[in-house]
């Protein structure tokens, strides 16, 4: 049922080419859709797996940094505590005297025990007087001088083979720091802690400068030289409404790289860069900063544009040029890891290589199908012709390309029916070639065939729109003139009588011969009868006679 109802629906399409074309273009269009969803799947799973990769290295960076900014957050109680109620030993009593005696020295350190805390180093009264950042408040100062030293034990004890190398300090307003990279008791006291205090995270931690008194991030950026780069997190000690200094923690850029380059797993992964707040590129997964910049003033323009709006811990990415850019801003930290993944490690990866098998197995598929059409269309379209051929040898001569006799009777009959439905006059005119088969002994059966297509073109040219011929024997033909009466059918029998007569036919070996027939013409009105076989043998009846008057003539009656 459903087959016979496709077999109708196919066979409204007068072309069957145009069938074959309608499926193959379906079947391509399917393929192609199919093709196109699994590269937009495989698409999402690379999004995915980039996010995943830039995740986990944000994950880890984070989950160490969090770990430093508590320690710094714990010395910071630790120092709260001791300012509040400071414990005073003999050694501590001891250390505040020696200070009184050093502080107006150049520089001096203060220690405890040589092996369990580290040196307070300081400066000169005169330096901190020089200064509008510093204050020595002697109401104050041995309170603070003995929390340093009990910081200066705690400190001590900060666990210095972490991931990340990290420097921990505290710069105090008073004209001293404590530093967990602790110097030796010489002049370059003075120019470390002249350096802590010109730097910005220093001053940028003044209540002025920061009134919510939070951490800050600070990127000492120098161009000019890699190891010259930190990246510090400093908060502001105070206690009860004094600024007392800064408690800081800072990495050099060293340190960050080779975190960087020890978190980054595979090769064809890209390249993950951290850049602060300002996009300056701080560090790198790969071997060295690279040397150009990895991005244009528009592009840089773009990565800002989307990375403002973010929340910490949010990701995304863009397409820059042929480049895939995973962003991830970072919980702890003012700035974001950018992960930059080229076509070329796209493609050696594998996505890059799942992406190219699914690219040639759609190529090979389109070829396919394409030769496959190719070669259905030349059958189809040799199948048609084929058709045809065989459905025009069903009805017509090949000799002579008139209608074959058993064509021609059903056509006539349609015609005298018509013509009798309509009251029409109907005649018939019956041919035959005079003395045809000494044409054939004469010059060869070829011949004889050559006379026959001549005689059939001449009977062609001569009758007129609607009349119908064809070969209904071997060398005898008949016409059908709907709408004719007898005269006028004998007219027309006249003048095919007149042209098959007129011509010398070039024939075999350069012999020429003239060739003649015989007609019968028959007429339905003078019989009124409408039967075109009756009608057909009442005119070769008449033929008989005009081949026996002498041929070459038209016979009208009995
Ligand atoms: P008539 O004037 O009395 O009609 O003489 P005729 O020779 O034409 O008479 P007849 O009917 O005896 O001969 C017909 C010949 O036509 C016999 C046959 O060999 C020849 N013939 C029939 N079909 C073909 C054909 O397809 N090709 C050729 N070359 N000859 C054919
Ligand atoms: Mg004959
Ligand atoms: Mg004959």
């Amino acid at each position: 049922m459903f087959g016979d109802a496709i077999q109708r629906e196919i066979s409204r399409f007068k072309s069957p080419g145009k069938v074959v074309n309608l499926c193959f273009i379906v079947v391509f269009i399917f393929s192609t859709v199919l093709t196109w969803r699994e590269a937009v799947v495989l698409e999402g799973a690379y999004v995915a797996n980039q996010r995943n990769s830039l995740d986990s290295v944000a994950t880890l960076l984070d989950r160490q940094l969090q770990h430093n900014i508590d320690s710094l957050l714990f010395y910071r109680n630790t120092m709260h505590y001791a300012l509040q109620s400071p414990i005073s030993t003999d050694r501590t009593r001891k250390s505040l005297a020696e200070f009184d005696l050093f502080r107006t020295q150049p520089f001096w350190q203060l220690r405890l025990d040589l092996h369990r805390s580290l040196p307070i180093n300081g400066v000169s009264d005169e330096f901190v007087n020089s200064s509008p950042l510093l204050e020595r408040d002697d109401e104050t100062l041995h309170t603070e001088l003995s929390a340093a030293l009990e910081l200066s034990y705690i400190m001590r004890l900060s666990d210095r083979s972490r991931t990340l190398p990290q420097r921990i300090f505290y710069a105090s307003r008073s004209g001293f720091f404590l530093s967990s990279t602790a110097p030796v008791n010489d002049p370059k006291i003075v120019s470390l802690y002249y350096r802590l205090i010109a730097q910005p995270y220093f001053s940028s931690q003044s209540p002025q400068n920061n009134p919510s008194r939070v951490l800050r991030w600070t990127h000492t950026f120098n161009p000019n030289s890699t190891s010259g780069q930190i990246i510090t997190a400093a908060i502001p000690l105070d206690f009860n409404g004094r600024w007392y200094g800064v408690l800081a923690l800072d990495y050099p850029i060293d340190s960050l790289h080779s975190f960087l380059q020890q978190a980054k797993y595979d090769d064809h992964e890209g390249t993950v860069l951290l850049y602060d707040n300002e996009l300056n590129p701080i560090a790198t997964s790969a071997k060295r900063m690279p040397k150009h910049a990895l991005f244009t003033a528009p592009q840089l323009a773009q990565i800002a544009n989307a990375v403002t709006a973010a929340k910490p811990g949010e990701q995304g990415e863009l397409r820059l040029d042929t480049r895939f850019i995973t962003w991830a801003k970072l919980n702890n930290f003012d700035g974001l890891l950018i992960k930059v993944h080229t076509l070329e490690e796209g493609v050696r990866g594998e996505f890059g290589r799942i992406s190219i098998v699914l690219s040639v197995l759609w190529l090979l598929s389109t070829l396919m199908l394409f030769v496959s059409w190719m070669v259905i269309r030349r059958l189809v379209s040799n199948m048609f012709s084929l058709q045809q051929t065989l459905s025009w040898r069903a009805n017509y001569d090949t000799l002579t390309r008139l209608y074959n006799r058993g064509a021609f009777f059903e056509i006539a009959n349609k015609i005298a029916q018509e013509c009798k439905q309509q009251a029409q006059p109907f005649s018939v005119i019956q041919m035959d070639l005079d003395l045809f088969k000494s044409i054939n002994d004469r010059f060869g059966h070829s011949s004889g065939d050559k006379v026959l297509t001549h005689a059939a073109a001449m009977l062609s040219d001569a009758f007129r729109q609607g009349d119908v011929a064809g070969r209904v024997g071997g060398e005898e033909f008949c016409i059908v003139l709907p709408d004719t009466t007898l005269e006028e059918a004998v007219k027309v029998a006249e003048r095919i009588r007149v042209r098959i007569n007129s011509k010398e036919l070039l024939l075999k070996q350069g012999n020429t011969t003239r060739i003649s027939a015989s007609f019968g013409v028959s007429s339905a009105l003078e019989f009124n009868d409408y039967d075109f076989e009756r009608l057909q043998s009442y005119a070769d009846h008449r033929l008989y006679k005009a081949k026996q008057d002498g041929r070459n003539q038209v016979c009208s009656h009995d």
